[in-house]
């Protein structure tokens, strides 16, 4: 689009722009191949000379409007979509880390990010560091080495809530000449954009408020284009010197601002293949159409429910950034000015069990490995999501191993609030 609309506007019209007779909706390019004229043609998309489709693993027209759109609500130069969030997550750090290299990481991280970048990723011989994200400036830099390649954080994290301090993050990936990456699934980019805060890459599983209805799981990548990858040239070879699998092609020198994602795209993509269907990513559309709405009642409604939640006494304790007394309620002020996310994490009175009968107890809101959907869900990620981590790996991830996390929808307040005061008993 021309103009720089509002994040309402791009939610709904961005991304796909029909010219005279073509449809209204994006169409589903339900096509592995793309025709061409002559041999030299489809030659010079090879050779990356020429912008084209050719294979869906690489590209796909309906894949590229949604990543448009999502890049443009981000406010970043260009996206690309990913099977799911893990693959989202793994290319990001991938495309600029490789064996012998390290990044440096906040331990308030979604648990299957917890296990790809200290269990996988150390197995193709990526080294990670873990840190506190609320430490000192001078606490998180001890963590960097001269082959640190990256800092990576979640904006609020999954699950345990914690608001991240995203400048705080980005004078320290900058002062090391490295990028920082955003997870920022949770406040999704109505409620938070975080280049404007200085990180460079922001990464999404879109299986969450994105789609917002359980239908598609999906990832994207946004690129800022803001990271200078010459002025560190030596750290981010595989950027900034030839690559042998493109004939020789430098990816900063053809591609500019495009570099990163272009390689993401030429190299992870043509390579490892996790490339999000065109049919789930229309469904991520239709989602992306009413985001701005949903974020909006989700935020409204867990706002309700976290503070009827800490005024209950079978309740122990309540995690949500909107109550004044959270220690995140500062950072949250600042970065999610317009509301968080649905997502509350909380505790009961009590031993382990209780949590499990409460949950069971729970009639309108289901038992499932969810979160952030229309319809309200519940999970106990140390009997869940979080199985294989001990008990100290659940402290250091924000984790009490008494932490309900609790995903409210779009229903009614009072209906959700009657469901939960009838399953405490
Ligand atoms: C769910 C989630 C992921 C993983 O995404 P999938 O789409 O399930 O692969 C990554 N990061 C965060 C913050 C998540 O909530």
């Amino acid at each position: 689009m021309e103009k720089k609309y509002r994040p309402e506007t791009l939610c709904v019209q961005e991304g796909w722009s029909p010219k005279k007779g073509e449809p209204r909706v994006l169409p589903i390019y339900q096509s592995t191949t793309f025709k061409y004229d002559n041999s030299e043609q489809m030659a010079r998309l090879f050779d990356l000379e020429d912008s084209g489709y050719f294979y869906t693993r690489l590209q796909n027209p309906t894949n590229d409007a949604v990543a448009a759109k999502i890049a443009a609500l981000e406010g970043g130069v260009a996206g690309m979509l990913t099977s799911s969030g893990q693959a989202a997550n793994f290319y990001a750090v991938f495309n600029i880390c490789e064996s012998g290299d390290h990044f440096v990481c906040s331990t308030a991280i979604y648990g299957g990010t917890y296990n790809l970048f200290s269990v996988t990723m150390k197995k193709l011989g990526i080294e990670m560091t873990f840190i506190d994200q609320n430490a000192s400036e001078e606490e998180i830099q001890k963590a960097f080495r001269p082959n640190t390649k990256c800092l990576f954080g979640e904006t609020i994290s999954n699950p345990g809530c914690e608001v991240l301090d995203i400048e705080k993050f980005a004078r320290i990936a900058h002062r090391n000449g490295v990028p920082l990456i955003v997870d920022n699934t949770f406040a999704t980019p109505i409620n938070c954009r975080p280049f404007e805060w200085g990180a460079d890459i922001v990464t999404h599983s879109t299986t969450k408020y994105m789609d917002g209805h359980a239908t598609a799981v999906g990832g994207a990548i946004v690129d800022s284009g803001n990271f200078d990858w010459d002025a560190h040239a030596d750290k981010f070879p595989g950027l900034t010197t030839p690559d042998d699998s493109y004939h020789g092609l430098t990816y900063t020198k053809s591609f500019g601002k495009m570099a990163y994602i272009t390689k993401a795209t030429a190299q992870m993509m043509r390579d490892l293949g996790s490339i999000q269907a065109p049919m789930n990513a229309f469904l991520l559309n239709l989602g992306l159409e009413t985001l701005h709405l949903r974020v909006k009642r989700h935020c409204e409604n867990a706002q309700r429910i976290a503070e009827w939640l800490s005024q209950n006494d079978k309740v122990a304790w309540v995690n949500y950034s909107g109550l004044p007394d959270n220690p995140y309620h500062a950072l949250a002020q600042k970065y999610l000015p317009n509301g968080s996310c649905g997502v509350i994490a909380f505790g009961l009175k009590g031993s382990r069990e209780e949590a499990i009968r409460f949950m069971d107890n729970l009639k309108l809101i289901c038992i499932v490995t969810h979160v952030a959907d229309a319809r309200s869900c519940v999970l106990h990620p140390a009997s869940h999501t979080h199985r294989q981590l001990s008990d100290e790996q659940l402290r250091e991830a924000g984790v009490a191993p008494d932490l309900i996390r609790l995903s409210v929808g779009i229903e009614n307040v009072e209906d959700l609030i009657a469901d939960i005061e009838q399953a405490l008993g």
